[in-house]
């Protein structure tokens, strides 16, 4: 965080005016001598004497080793000087043409120019600077929120968004849309509830991974009740200035609540809801701002019908003060959307474009297990684009399966060339994984796989389609799974003798797993159900400690390697029993680029 501060004590338009004191000092006394001192003109001994014989010259001051001369021509006056040379008959000649001579000391052409120049012209520019330069300075300041000189306040003034968005753009999430009817329901007819005596929730915190729709289902709200959507996020509040932040929540709850009722709508929480004093370094300014944000939610009544939406996709870094009753007394889940759920969104955006012919959605739908709906509103929008490169005008089912391999595994590289040995390797490190999740009756089974490199670096993909969404995972099906991933690289191992980079990714999700089954999941004989490890987000990866002793955390390591060494020989093992199926399969990758779960299971069943 970048807290600035004014510079320290010293006052700093003392500073600024011994500055230019000593800029001035060492003008006239460096710079000016320099200047001045290539005004002489250095001439040949020959000019000297030319001159003297034409009469221009005034005066000559003859030194040890040089002559200073002042000749006057057309009014200008102009110091000279040449060297000496043993001459006898200068004298006599300066004496014949009545120039005085002798130790004269050339004075500067103009007393009172010169003195104008050497010190009432800097001054005056630097006179001038400051003025400028304090005058922009105040004017900038001046420009900044909540640091007005003068009368007058200028703080933001927070414009309510235009909103036309409804629930019906909100795809399944029907749960969070059920828990924010009553939001909407509060907001429409807010004398049912006071009759009663009940009081709405004041704060409601929007929590789920990125892409689920927080920002949008917020947005609905307002556009169902139908009244003012105010919206910042939480990053805007961090500021340069200590209390900055916090004056500017005053200002928009102040301006929230002249226009109430209304929604106020809080973008990113945490950036400034962090549990205080949870890092080293302690933020003042962020607390600060936490804190204004408490005050203000305590001290509007309940019915002055301001309703405070707030969003964030790590709910368990924020400041527990947050969530209790009385702030953001509610939290609504919204999480990665389900088979339906992904058909229903696919569709609210498949209304935006032009389709032609029959689009199956149910087949998209399960070949995007795991998407978001940012990520299916995008793929409905790549396969638009890809319509129209293809010269269409209207978007077909297969623009949108490619774009579901453009979205998840990076862009179709065009040019990319694999050498025949590489995309021998990936065949059969595909063919690989395929063949151990086919093997065992617990994996889904293989939708498609492609050796065509894409974008992102993978050069195969493995396209899964699981037949319905899966909650619980058993441990059967966990151990499957990493044999499973182990599939790839164990294919290189039984028929190369070799192994390759190629699967960094699969060790990555495999110790992953392995580890979670141990520390999280309670799946080791040596550990049960004893929990190892804590922290780490719900939603994002990552963030997790270990929760145990040195000695156990070794005893951990030791447990996920021989849980990840049982999977790789059972991958092995499959695979060398199915060495036919292995070879055939390969040859029929490499030779097509693409194999279908169809035709997969033709040649394994024959
Ligand atoms: P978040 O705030 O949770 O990160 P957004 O609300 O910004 O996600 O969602 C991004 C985009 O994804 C939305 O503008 C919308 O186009 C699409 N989207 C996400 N969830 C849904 C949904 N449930 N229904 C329809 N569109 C959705
Ligand atoms: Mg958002
Ligand atoms: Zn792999």
């Amino acid at each position: 965080m970048n807290e600035q501060k004014m510079p320290n004590s010293v006052n700093p338009l003392l500073k600024f005016w011994g500055v230019m004191l000593a800029l001035t000092l060492i003008f006239n006394l460096i710079v000016l001598p320099l200047i001045s001192s290539s005004r002489v003109r250095e001439t040949s001994y020959s000019f000297f004497l030319d001159s003297v014989e034409k009469g221009t010259v005034d005066m000559v001051q003859i030194e040890q080793n040089e002559i200073n001369y002042i000749i006057s021509q057309d009014g200008t006056t102009q110091v000279c000087k040449t060297g000496i040379i043993d001459d006898p008959t200068l004298v006599p000649t300066l004496r014949e043409k009545d120039i005085p001579f002798g130790s004269v000391i050339p004075s500067e052409p103009n007393p009172i120019m010169s003195f104008l120049l050497s010190w009432i012209t800097p001054i005056a520019m630097i006179g001038l600077m400051s003025y400028f330069l304090n005058r922009n300075f105040r004017k900038r300041i001046g420009n900044m929120p909540g640091m007005q000189f003068g009368s007058g306040k200028t703080g933001k003034q927070y414009v309510p968004d235009e909103n036309s968005v409804k629930f019906s753009d909100v795809a399944g999430q029907e749960e969070a849309k059920e828990s924010l009817m009553e939001v909407v329901d509060y907001l429409e007819n807010p004398e049912k509830y006071t009759k009663v005596g009940a009081k709405c929730p004041k704060g409601v915190l929007l929590v789920g991974p990125p892409g689920t729709g927080k920002t949008l289902i917020a947005k609905a709200v307002a556009g169902e009740a139908n009244v003012p959507f105010f919206s910042i996020s939480g990053s805007e509040f961090v500021e340069m200035f200590v209390g900055r932040g916090a004056a500017k929540v005053r200002e928009l709850f102040e301006q929230a609540s002249k226009n109430a009722p209304c929604i106020v709508f809080i973008d990113e929480i945490d950036t400034i809801g962090k549990s205080r004093g949870s890092s080293f370094s302690s933020n003042d300014e962020r607390e600060q701002t936490l804190n204004q944000l408490l005050t203000e939610m305590d001290g509007f009544g309940a019915n002055k019908g301001v309703i405070i939406l707030a969003a964030t996709n790590r709910p368990e870094i924020l400041d527990p003060a947050l969530l209790r009753p009385g702030r953001f007394d509610r939290t609504v889940p919204l999480e990665l959307p389900d088979l339906q759920g992904r058909i229903d969104i696919l569709k609210v955006h498949a209304k935006n474009i032009n389709i032609s012919g029959d689009i199956d959605y149910n087949y998209l739908a399960r070949a995007t297990s795991g998407a978001s709906g940012a990520q299916l509103a995008n793929i409905i929008n790549e396969g638009a684009l890809r319509a129209v490169r293809e010269g269409r005008d209207a978007v077909l089912q297969e623009d949108l399966e490619e774009s579901i391999e453009t979205v998840i595994a990076g862009q179709q590289k065009k040019n990319a060339i694999m050498s025949d040995e590489e995309k021998k390797i990936v065949a059969y490190h595909e063919i690989g994984h395929a063949l151990v999740a086919a093997l065992q009756s617990h994996s889904a089974p293989v939708e498609k796989i492609t050796i065509v490199p894409r974008t992102s670096g993978a050069l195969g993909y493995t396209m899964q389609v699981e037949e319905g969404d899966k909650y619980l995972v058993s441990k059967s099906e966990a151990i499957a799974r990493l044999a499973t991933i182990a599939g790839g690289r164990a294919a290189e191992e039984v028929v190369f003798n070799e192994i390759t980079t190629g699967a960094s990714n699969d060790i990555e999700k495999m110790t992953q797993l392995a580890r979670s089954m141990v520390t999280k999941y309670g799946m080791s004989d040596e550990f049960g159900m004893m929990g190892l490890s804590q922290g780490g987000s719900r939603y994002l990866d990552g963030g997790e400690q270990m929760n145990c002793s040195q000695a156990t955390a070794e005893k951990v390591d030791k447990e996920v390697r021989s849980i990840i060494n049982a999977a790789q020989e059972k991958a092995r093992q499959l695979l060398r029993d199915n060495m036919n199926s292995l070879h055939e399969l390969s040859a029929f990758l490499m030779k097509e680029e693409t194999i279908t779960g169809k035709q997969f299971m033709e040649i394994l069943n024959k």
